[in-house]
């Protein structure tokens, strides 16, 4: 492996600085809001934007220091921008991100279509690339079928018989690439709930970056870990923190399902329902190798997506060129990936080398100038990539999003039945989950958006809520 160990700690010290936004003086935290939102990731910021249309009180409270959560661009690391998460803003003209993107003043620009294949050292020929997608497009088929069916199966036993040597590769293009986790732990319904994504765009400097401008100057205390959450007294909930208490009226929880089920935001009382579901919601594992190869010895095009036909499960996609930069990106997800990133950085970082090396030559390891990958299982307020129900519990979606005791809302990519998974989802579920909060104030706009109250203002407004469950 060309990388020596010294340049790895190094690029691995400076991606974790890059993560490390100056964190302003810790002041003291609201003592009451209208809203509190836990998270500042997609869903939290959608909803934080809509609360502060309506004029009410509200503030973000993230565990990290820095904003985006699971949607975040690294400029730190390679004085490119790298999107450590979500990369792709699917379906551009109907996504809620993407649409806000022009008042950002962000360059979006289309992704080629289709993607490119490997056999060996050299690309698919024509008539392979055609087989290979009629394939996929027949196993696509097979699964969405078995999800309108009654009862729900694993998409693995959907799987037409006859896919021949094509079967890996379509496994590992619909299982870990699209969803994160393996075809057999997919539920079918799941699958064929979930709303096409086929085009795509980016944002030149990072879907991360695009997501921090949309947050603006908005209220976000970070640093801020949320430790429980009661709402045994009538009409108001109330919050702990790392930092110190508050009160809301309504709590806006967007803490991934992994983080949910971690057991590290406590519930007065528990929220069974939504709990439970979160449990059947748990996340795939999908991470990024990021590597250097200035000159573009591989000739790539910019933002090549391309697959190999896989023998096995230890496979990858790879994205070169990314934005026109000499960053290349290699993919591992589902289990594979799963127990690649369990063995660390530098792990990953010989594995992609190697995967490279197979598919274009020893050119390819010689001109690796650096590397670093991300592990999103050990994210500690993530806990893993996005969530995928397991067969049998599609239906978990809808329970994740009830309120509860009417003033305790779950947000984020688990909520949402069709686009689970992306920034999209994350953001609709945000102003679903805002919209909600928003009718315990009634219609009536306040005069002027008063600021929150700081904690030594004795002034608390605690409305009963129109009824208790
Ligand atoms: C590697 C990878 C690639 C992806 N690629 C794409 C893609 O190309 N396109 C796409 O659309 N989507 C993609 N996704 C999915 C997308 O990133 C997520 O669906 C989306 O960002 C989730 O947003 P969210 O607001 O639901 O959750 P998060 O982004 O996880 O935000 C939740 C926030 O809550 C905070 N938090 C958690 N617990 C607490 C607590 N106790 N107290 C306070 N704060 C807390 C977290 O720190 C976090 O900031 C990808 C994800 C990964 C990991």
């Amino acid at each position: 492996m060309p990388l020596s160990r010294r340049w790895f700690l190094a690029a691995a010290a400076a991606s974790a600085a890059s993560s490390v936004a100056s964190r302003p003086a810790a002041a003291a935290l609201p003592a009451d809001v209208d809203v509190a939102i836990v998270g500042a990731g997609a869903a939290g910021i959608a909803a934080a934007r809509k609360i502060a249309a309506a004029g009410r009180r509200f503030v973000i409270l993230e565990a990290g220091e820095r904003i985006g959560g699971r949607c975040f661009t690294d400029t730190g690391s390679f004085g490119v921008p790298f999107d450590r998460g979500a990369r792709w803003l699917h379906m551009p003209d109907t996504n809620p991100v993407a649409r806000l993107a022009p008042s950002a003043g962000l360059d979006i620009y289309p992704a080629p279509p289709g993607q490119k294949l490997r056999i060996g050292r050299r690309n698919a020929r024509e008539g392979e690339m055609e087989e290979f997608l009629a394939a996929r497009v027949r196993a696509q088929r097979a699964i969405v079928e078995a999800g309108r069916g009654k009862a729900d199966i694993a998409c693995a036993q959907a799987l037409p018989k006859d896919l021949g040597d094509w079967r890996a590769t379509i496994e590992f293009v619909l299982g870990p690439h699209d969803c994160g986790k393996d075809l057999r732990d997919i539920s079918a319904f799941d699958f064929a709930k979930s709303a096409e994504r086929d085009i795509n765009a980016f944002c030149r400097q990072g879907f991360g970056t695009l997501l921090a401008k949309l947050c603006g100057t908005m209220p976000v205390e970070r640093s801020t870990v949320v430790t429980r959450i009661d709402t045994s007294t009538r009409g108001r909930a109330d919050i702990v923190t790392a930092r110190g208490r508050l009160t809301a009226r309504a709590v806006i929880v967007t803490a991934s399902t992994g983080v949910l089920t971690s057991g590290k935001i406590r519930f007065n009382p528990e929220p069974k329902r939504q709990l439970d579901a979160a449990a059947k919601l748990s996340l795939g594992s999908y991470d990024r190798i990021a590597l250097r190869l200035p000159g573009n010895p591989l000739r790539f095009f910019d933002d090549d997506l391309v697959f190999e036909k896989a023998a096995g499960a230890k496979t990858a996609a790879l994205l070169g060129n990314v934005a026109g930069t000499d960053l290349c990106v290699v993919d591992v997800a589902g289990r594979f990936g799963r127990d690649l990133a369990a063995q660390g950085e530098a792990a990953m970082v010989a594995f992609a080398t190697e995967w490279l090396t197979s598919l274009y030559g020893s050119d390819a390891a010689r001109n690796i100038k650096g590397g670093l990958a991300t592990r999103w299982h050990e994210e500690p307020f993530c806990l893993g990539a996005f969530s995928c129900a397991s067969p049998g519990n599609q239906g978990a979606r809808r329970a994740l999003m009830e309120a509860f005791r009417d003033r305790v809302f779950f947000a984020g990519e688990a909520a949402h039945e069709t686009l689970w998974g992306t920034v999209g989802g994350a953001w609709e579920s945000g102003e679903r989950a805002a919209d909600a909060a928003l009718k315990l104030f009634g219609s009536a706009r306040p005069k002027a958006p008063a600021p929150a109250a700081r904690r030594k203002k004795p002034v608390r407004e605690n409305p009963s809520p129109p009824s208790e469950r």
